[in-house]
Formats: structure tokens, sequence, C-alpha cells
């Protein structure tokens, strides 16, 4: 029985210094959480899709993390959040993007992909399809965070589009998995950047882009600064680089991350499984929350 099941919570400027011991902890249990989850339904002979989604929405659902409860603060002060899944069996995707209010908008983003005809809804649009199909909404409450508003407010005033990656903050939830029949699926989910404005989109919702999964080669969730992420079609590139040139996964992600996307100051990560189980987890930032576990193994990890 073979599986395995990679999860990022965000990439940036994570470092032992920035860090205090009890808030690691926080950290390190989140991730936890999120990847027994996963690992429980592969254990059990569940599809990779459904591991990602059930990962996702667990990080989703713990206010550490920028994406669902979490997410950061709009130039607005609302939250807009963005999501996307991919299912490498059937190569179908589905996407939400500047939505408010959706629990779990990586479970309208599945909805998206398996109950429409359609790959990407924005805004009320996606909310309205959302209620028609029973999802859970919460109040704004619900999203609201100290720490987060406390981000927004000293850059509400300026141009400042912040990543969640600078300095204090840092969010951003994936996770990519290969189930035992061999099945590969890919799901992300974020708020984006703090402060952002215009309806800024990122690479989260954008297939291709911040998420990618094909049973022929690998399934990616990207956590970074969307703009660059979506320059270089990262995520699409890692599959491509694997089924046109062969290289193996790991020099794949590693092309990718370590070089093209540092070339243009992309800063960020990004988590990987190829239909074997092998996983990669690069990054070219300080730090990334990820986590992985194959039925032998398994380990939560922040630092470089
Ligand atoms: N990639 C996300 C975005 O640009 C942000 C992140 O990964 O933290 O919206």
């Amino acid at each position: 029985m073979n599986f395995s099941l990679v999860l990022h919570g965000g990439a940036g400027t994570i470092t032992r210094a920035l860090m205090t011991s009890e808030k690691e902890q926080l950290y390190q249990s989140g991730l936890k959480d999120a990847l027994n989850t996963g690992r429980k339904v592969l254990q059990y002979g569940g599809t990779a899709l459904d591991a990602v989604c059930a990962t996702v929405a667990v990080l989703e659902d713990n206010p550490l993390f920028n994406a669902g409860r979490g997410s950061v603060f709009n130039h607005q002060g609302r939250h807009e959040m963005d999501a996307s899944v991919m299912d490498g069996s059937q190569l179908t995707g589905g996407a939400v993007t500047c939505v408010q209010n959706i629990r779990n908008p990586v479970l309208a983003a599945r909805h998206v992909m398996e109950h429409s005809q359609h790959v990407l809804l924005c805004g009320a649009g996606a909310e309205m399809f959302a209620k028609e199909h029973g999802l859970e909404f919460a109040d704004d409450d619900y999203f609201f965070d100290d720490f987060r508003f406390a981000q927004w407010k000293e850059v509400q005033h300026s141009e400042t589009v912040q990543l969640d990656h600078t300095e204090k903050k840092f969010g951003t939830v994936g996770a990519v998995a290969v189930d035992i029949a061999g099945n590969l699926a890919a799901a992300t989910s974020t708020g984006g950047m703090t402060n952002k404005k215009w309806g800024r989109i990122g690479d989260t919702p954008i297939i291709g882009a911040g998420t990618y999964a094909n049973n022929t080669t690998c399934a990616v969730s990207c956590t970074g600064h969307g703009e660059l992420f979506i320059r270089s079609v990262v995520a699409y590139d890692i599959s491509c680089l694997m089924e046109y040139k062969g290289l193996s996964l790991q020099e794949a992600c590693d092309l990718v991350v370590m070089e093209k996307l540092v070339k243009i100051g992309g800063e960020g990560g990004l988590v990987a499984t190829d239909a074997l189980g092998n996983v990669a987890m690069p990054f070219n930032s300080e730090g990334m929350y990820r986590a992985f576990c194959t039925p032998t193994d398994s380990e939560v990890l922040i630092y470089r």
C-alpha cells in the first residue's frame, strides 16, 4: 500500500529568531492535525481528492493560517478568499476567487469542479453558487482575528500590499496527495495579501499557477508571491518539465523554485508529489510550514 500526502501552511520569513516556543508549538500541532486528518483518509483507502480537501479544510479552520478563518484583511477591511482544487485522474479543476463569508472556500472550489460546467467562479456569483449548493457560511465575526486586524491597520492608509510572508506574518495553505489507487490531487486556499485592493487575485485559484495535478506527472500546491507565480505558471511548469523533459519530481521542483523563480524575484515555495509517492517541498524563502506522510514516514517542518 503506497500513498503520500504533503501539505504547506505558507512560506516566508519564518526563522527561529522570530518565533516563540509557544507559537512554534501551536503551528506544529496545527500542521499535525491537518496531516493526521488527510492521512486517515488515505490509510482507509480514500481518494487523494478527499484527502487534500479534508487537509486543507482543517488548515482553513485554524486561525493561525492565512486561509478560511484566518484570512488577512483586504483594503476595505474585509476578507476575500481564493481556493482551487484539481483532480489528476480526470484533469478536472475547480476554483473560487474573491469570495466572502464562505466557511471553507476549498469545498466551494471542489463543488465548482464537481457540480458545475465551469472551472472558476468569482465573488457574488461564486457565493450564490455556494449557497445554492448548501455550503456553510459564517459571519464576519468568525473571520475576525486581532492579529490580522492589527496587521492590516498598520498598512491600511498606505499603498502597501503585504504578502502574508513578511516579518510577522505567514499564511496560505495547500496539500497534495497520491492515493493507493495511484490517483493524484492538489488543493490550495488563501486569504491573499493584506490590504489588497481592486479585486486583486493571486496564483492560488489559478489552475496551472498555484495548483495542478496530473496522474501521469505530479500534483503541486504553491505558496508565495502570487503575481510571480502566475507569470511563471509554476505548478504546470513542474508538470511539463517532468512530462516533456523527463525530469524527476525533485529536479523539476528545484529548477522552478530555486532557479527560475529566484531569477525573477519570486519568493515562496511549494509542495509536490508524484505517482510513486516521492515528495518534494522546495522553497526559496527562509522557511515554510510544511509536513508530509507516507505509510512508513512522517515529519512536520518549519525552518530551512
Ligand atoms: N500565493 C498567495 C497569493 O499571492 C499568497 C501566499 O501564498 O501567501 O495570493
